[in-house]
């Protein structure tokens, strides 16, 4: 009989019912030490006081309206996106797949007004991840995502990570857009290395293409800057956004150059749930902290030391880890044991990693984590490693 849940996950055993900055607790008091943040969700650990007066305060006054009317709290979150980016306009989504089908219909419908409704394809790249829906599937490309899911949604145009002249030779006069994640996710905390964003920057430029980068994952201060594409000193013409964005209350944006968005006039694009001012109000509290430059500092500082924490416990676990890998407290142990066994003596040592492709482990810690969290967290992976060898 099928389970009450339709059975997409495989879920751990672990019920959680209680958060507390980088803890999550089960009823029992377990405490494990949180490194997965529900997927780079809860930027700012959990129940951070300032998003749950922001959240309780918008409950108390209003929960949602429509896009039919004026959203005060959406216009706001907005202008913080716009004042601390590239970007000139927002939209905003409740999830990082439906920003990936906003940013795929902005670029077609560029190419459509500007004349040139041929220019439909977009060039992504093996290993990437965008989302569950349609678009977001048919971007990926891998056999994973898409197997017995077609007809897929045609014009993607698929080039192996990292190969520079495949990327090149796949351009031709119907490319409309360049995808990429500037670090991947899912594909295994894989750093497009700066002078290669460069590199695909200048590549637009010169054919007039929109390079739209997918920072669902990699954005709102998780590598050391407010978004990943900064370390290499570019801008896309259009950005993804969602996970850390709302602080795990459910949100994402399309970030767009005035250009790049001038396809999509009234009536082009919509959302019910968009933009609420609950999620906005939560949105808005987020921002405030993590464009705070001294935020973005402590990041950094963190990043540091959890780095050369973790090349210590590789190098004391030889067997079980390979190296590390990773920008920012997006970090990821590529491991020679299974990557799942590691993350479930993880779960016996009461510290909490996250899968990913390419046998690596995700360390993607609440930003707000302390130095003695931190180390606590190394001790846990020390002790789930050592677990490992003895079985
Ligand atoms: C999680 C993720 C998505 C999809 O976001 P959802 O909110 O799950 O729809 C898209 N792109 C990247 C890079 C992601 O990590």
């Amino acid at each position: 009989m099928i389970p009450a849940l339709l059975p997409t996950y495989a879920r751990a055993p672990m019920t959680f019912v209680k958060g507390e900055g980088s803890w999550l607790i089960e009823a029992d008091g377990r405490r494990f030490l949180d490194l997965g943040a529900g997927i780079a969700v809860n930027a700012l650990g959990h129940a951070h006081p300032a998003l749950v007066k922001a959240l309780t305060d918008q409950a108390g006054a209003l929960w949602h309206t429509s896009n039919l009317y004026q959203i005060p709290q959406q216009q706001a979150l907005a202008e913080k996106l716009i004042e601390h980016t590239f970007a000139d306009t927002a939209f905003f989504t409740n999830s990082g797949t439906e920003a990936c089908e906003l940013a795929v219909k902005m670029a077609r419908k560029y190419w459509y007004d500007k004349g040139q409704p041929e220019r439909t394809d977009i060039i992504a790249f093996s290993g990437s991840f965008h989302g569950r829906s349609s678009a977001g599937i048919a971007a990926a490309g891998s056999e994973k995502m898409t197997k017995g899911f077609g007809p897929l949604l045609p014009g993607f145009v698929h080039v192996d990570f990292g190969d520079h002249d495949a990327l090149h030779a796949a351009i031709t006069d119907t490319t409309g857009a360049i995808l990429i994640e500037p670090v991947q996710g899912e594909g295994g905390i894989r750093t497009v290395p700066d002078q290669c964003l460069k590199g695909v920057r200048d590549l637009c430029d010169e054919h007039g293409i929109l390079l739209i980068f997918d920072e669902v994952q990699c954005g709102v201060a998780r590598t050391g800057k407010l978004f990943a594409h900064e370390w290499a000193g570019i801008a896309p013409d259009i950005i993804m956004v969602a996970k850390g964005i709302g602080g795990g209350f459910p949100l994402g944006a399309v970030l767009a150059t005035e250009n790049a968005a001038s396809g999509m006039t009234a009536g082009t694009h919509g959302s019910t749930y968009g933009g609420n001012p609950l999620g906005c109000a939560v949105g808005c509290a987020v921002m405030d902290h993590v464009t705070d430059p001294a935020f973005l500092a402590e990041v950094n500082r963190k990043a540091a030391l959890m780095r050369q924490k973790l090349e210590g416990l590789v190098a004391a676990h030889p067997d079980v880890f390979d190296s590390v890998r990773g920008t920012g407290l997006m970090m990821g142990l590529k491991c020679k044991a299974a990557n799942t066994d590691v993350v479930t003596a993880g779960y016996g040592a009461l510290v909490i990693t996250v899968p990913a492709a390419d046998n690596v482990i995700r360390l993607l810690p609440p930003l707000t984590i302390s130095d003695d969290e931190l180390a606590e967290a190394i001790d846990r992976l020390d002790a789930a490693a050592t677990s490992l060898a003895a079985a």
